[in-house]
């Protein structure tokens, strides 16, 4: 008899897309000459970059010749493009050795896999907002999860608990998804500091570090002191170079990061991500890896760049609305997202279904990313500028 892992009983269903797809239909149904316009999705709407499409073309050709056909690669992805985000980190003063880094299909993996090299004992710390997929992966393995409020009392930005609480792993997303708000350099040395101090683990999620338009605030984890002996950080071209459906990412695992093993005392995690994913995982196609590394050239950064100005500028043109409007919310200045406080104490479903009904505009209730996310909501600025200007054109009739 075959008896399933018990802990999957535990998650709860996600009613959060499906609900909302659900209320979209039923709107559209009843109001066919409405234009919905959507700012509730967290994908990417502009194509890849014309670096990235030559570089994908070119490989395709190799792989279609005897001579230059690829079979299996290394798992841990392709020493060119190890050797482009070595160089990346370098350009901010990180100094990374090619073996650090590890090419994935994306961050949503990894940070889900991650947990097969660490204990099911450990207790693990999740700020409530977040990216569900922290919550999901550790319940499936049934660690005890700790919950980190994050609040408008801390900006959304929640620092170290006390005492009394001692996770041995800690999940950080910095620009955060769903709030949008990005740790200074001060705020994460008081992360890495006790981590250090009490022997934790930090996941940090810096997916959206491209976005981050001040210079003083940190794109990675590695840029404060002491971070290479407790933290782990995973990154993703999804949202920053449009490979939602493209797939790559890479998370970096320092090989002065140590964990503890009763019997042989402290052991590398980068060895055991590195016999995870040679076992589990066989790498990420060439044709990809060729792409994802044209990413990393002076024309592919320009290229990308360009995409996330216009990003940003959907981001500015929703926070000044807001501001117009009185509405309270964090974020749009150094991410993709706006996080706002439902006006006269709306819940986050009495939000979403007033803009759907008075002006057909879809946004994500913040209920759906933790019990601190009730009273919020999220707007994304990956939509087009048209579609972002005639949506806050509608936001300005509202009489809030
Ligand atoms: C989108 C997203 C990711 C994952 O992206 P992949 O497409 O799997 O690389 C990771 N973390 C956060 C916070 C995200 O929003």
């Amino acid at each position: 008899m075959a008896f399933i892992n018990d802990h999957y009983l535990e998650l709860k269903d996600s009613y959060l897309f499906s609900t909302i797809a659900k209320k979209i239909n039923e709107f559209t149904s009843t109001h066919p000459d409405k234009k919905l316009i959507r700012m509730g999705i967290g994908d990417v709407t502009l194509p890849l970059v014309p670096a990235v499409l030559a570089a994908m073309h070119e490989a395709v050709e190799e792989m279609g010749q005897k001579e230059t056909f690829k079979g299996y690669g290394p798992e841990q992805g392709y020493d060119f493009l190890h050797e482009a985000i070595q160089k990346y980190y370098a350009s901010r003063g990180v100094n990374l050795s090619t073996d650090e880094i590890f090419i994935s299909d994306g961050a949503k993996s990894d940070i889900g896999n991650i947990t097969d090299i660490f204990s099911n004992a450990n207790v693990v710390m999740i700020p409530d907002p977040v990216y569900p997929v922290y919550v999901d992966t550790n319940i499936m393995s049934g660690r005890q999860i700790e919950f980190l409020d994050s609040h408008a009392k801390n900006n959304f930005l929640p620092m170290p608990p006390s005492q009394d609480a001692s996770p041995d792993i800690i999940y950080l997303c910095s620009p955060n998804n769903p709030t949008g708000s990005v740790y200074n350099k001060e705020q994460l040395k008081a992360w890495v500091d006790y981590a250090n101090h009490t022997d934790a683990v930090i996941l940090f999620d810096a997916a959206y570090e491209c976005f981050i338009q001040d210079p003083s605030l940190p794109r990675s984890i590695f840029e404060i002191e002491g971070a290479k002996t407790c933290a782990i950080e995973f990154c993703s071209l999804s949202k920053t170079a449009g490979f939602t459906g493209t797939r790559c990412g890479y998370t970096i695992v320092p090989k002065n990061l140590l964990g503890i093993n009763l019997e042989t005392d402290e052991t590398s995690l980068n060895k055991l991500w590195l016999r995870r994913q040679t076992t589990k995982f066989n790498g990420v196609p060439y044709i990809i890896q060729k792409g994802a590394a044209a990413v990393f050239s002076p024309e592919g950064q320009a290229q990308i760049q360009k995409n996330i100005t216009y990003y940003m500028e959907n981001a500015q043109l929703i926070a000044s609305t807001m501001k117009e409007k009185g509405i309270e919310f964090v974020g749009g200045d150094n991410s993709p997202y706006i996080w706002l406080k439902c006006p006269n104490g709306m819940k986050s479903w009495d939000f979403f279904d007033y803009l759907l009904n008075e002006i057909a505009v879809v946004g994500t209730p913040g209920a759906g990313f933790g019990h601190n996310g009730e009273g919020y909501f999220r707007l994304t600025a990956f939509g087009s500028k048209e579609a972002t200007l005639e949506a806050m054109e509608r936001f300005k009739t509202l009489s809030l």
